[in-house]
């Protein structure tokens, strides 16, 4: 507890000292309002008319950098259509729920799922740089979580109790969004539990907010190898327009930097729900050394009906990909069951 709570100083006093670096300044500059993205984009104002359901919710979010990645005057451009909201969403339908995968019940300490054998996951963030309007924690009562410092006593507490535990994983919200002195006390915290072995972030942030993969990153990740836990990161990117520019630069950075980075993508209509689509994606990620890990089937979350793949199409297309990608390049096909071992592989 002590050496804890040295860390904990140091970084406070660091921290709260410290100038907002680049990506926190284009962080506050990020699009929340809807009209003003549609503005940008040459696209007609009313495009937000109909976006009032799902915004009061979970408002719009969306980065500068994503945003520029988008199509202008396309308004189904497939970024586009991961983050604005439609009236669609205010839709009730059956099945889908606010808790969609049990999250809830798996919740073995605030803020600490542990669902399968040997690893947990941790939500150490209740921020995302965009709002994706599948999100399955749309509806997650973040509120209610424990943050910082807290959410951290608490994790390593129920990890130091269970020695099965090898892998620890920093979820949320987005667990980069958290500075790099946040990051190196999860890091040396963790470290000195003997059973942890590896540390996965799960961010979309090289993704969507590419200046966050900065030096400072960078050695964080190297300081987190030297106390003796090996980090793994898996991103997030849907469709292969977003992996791009200042995009494709951040992950070759990552993957330079020695990392394994891993993408898990969600199947969504309108978006990528397409051989030729999703082949792409694939080819981009093998190209920047990006493994592609999972392609999940939509969680039933209320207010994302409208993006529903049936498993059947899915089956299909991930046969499609089989027979146009060398076998490394293929995601996994998965869902989740609320209360099952593992992910539930489909095709
Ligand atoms: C998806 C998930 C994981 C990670 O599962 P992997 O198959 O190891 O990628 C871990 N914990 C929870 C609660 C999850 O939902
Ligand atoms: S980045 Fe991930 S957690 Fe955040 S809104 Fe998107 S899907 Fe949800």
């Amino acid at each position: 507890m002590s050496i804890l709570h040295e860390v904990h100083h140091a970084a406070n006093n660091a921290s709260s000292r410290a100038a907002p670096t680049a990506w926190q300044r284009e962080l506050a500059s990020a699009y929340r309002d809807a009209a003003a993205l549609v503005r940008a984009l040459d696209l007609p104002p009313s495009l937000v008319g109909s976006a009032d359901p799902g915004e009061s919710l979970f408002p719009l979010v969306v980065t500068r950098s994503f945003a520029a990645r988008m199509r202008r005057g396309d308004p189904e451009d497939p970024l586009l259509r991961q983050v604005l909201p439609v009236a669609m969403e205010g839709r009730e339908t059956d099945g889908y729920v606010t808790d969609p995968v049990g999250d809830l019940a798996a919740e073995q300490s605030p803020g600490l799922l542990h669902k399968y054998a040997g690893r947990v996951l941790v939500i150490a963030a209740s921020a995302c740089a965009i709002h994706c309007r599948y999100c399955f924690r749309r509806h997650f009562p973040y509120d209610a979580a424990p943050r910082g410092s807290d959410a951290l006593r608490a994790a390593c507490a129920y990890v130091r109790g269970d020695p099965s535990v090898r892998e620890v994983i920093l979820s949320g919200g987005d667990p980069l969004l958290q500075s790099d002195g946040a990051l190196t006390r999860w890091s040396a915290a963790l470290a000195a539990i003997p059973h942890v072995r590896r540390l996965r972030v799960h961010t979309r942030l090289p993704i969507v907010l590419p200046s966050r993969v900065d030096a400072g990153l960078i050695e964080w990740l190297d300081r987190t190898r030297e106390v003796g836990l090996a980090p793994w990161i898996v991103v997030h990117a849907n469709h292969p327009a977003e992996l791009v520019g200042d995009c494709a630069h951040a992950l070759t950075r990552l993957v330079d930097s020695g990392v394994p980075v891993l993408n898990q993508a969600v199947l969504l209509r309108g978006v990528n729900d397409d051989a030729a689509v999703l082949a792409e994606l694939s080819e981009r990620l093998i190209d920047l050394r990006v493994q592609p890990y999972y392609l999940h089937q939509l969680d039933p979350v209320a207010g994302a009906a409208h993006f529903h793949v049936s498993e059947e199409r899915g089956r299909a297309i991930v046969a499609d990909l089989r027979a146009r990608l060398p076998g490394y390049a293929v995601p996994r096909y998965v869902r989740e069951d609320a209360g099952a071992a593992h992910k539930t592989e489909i095709a």
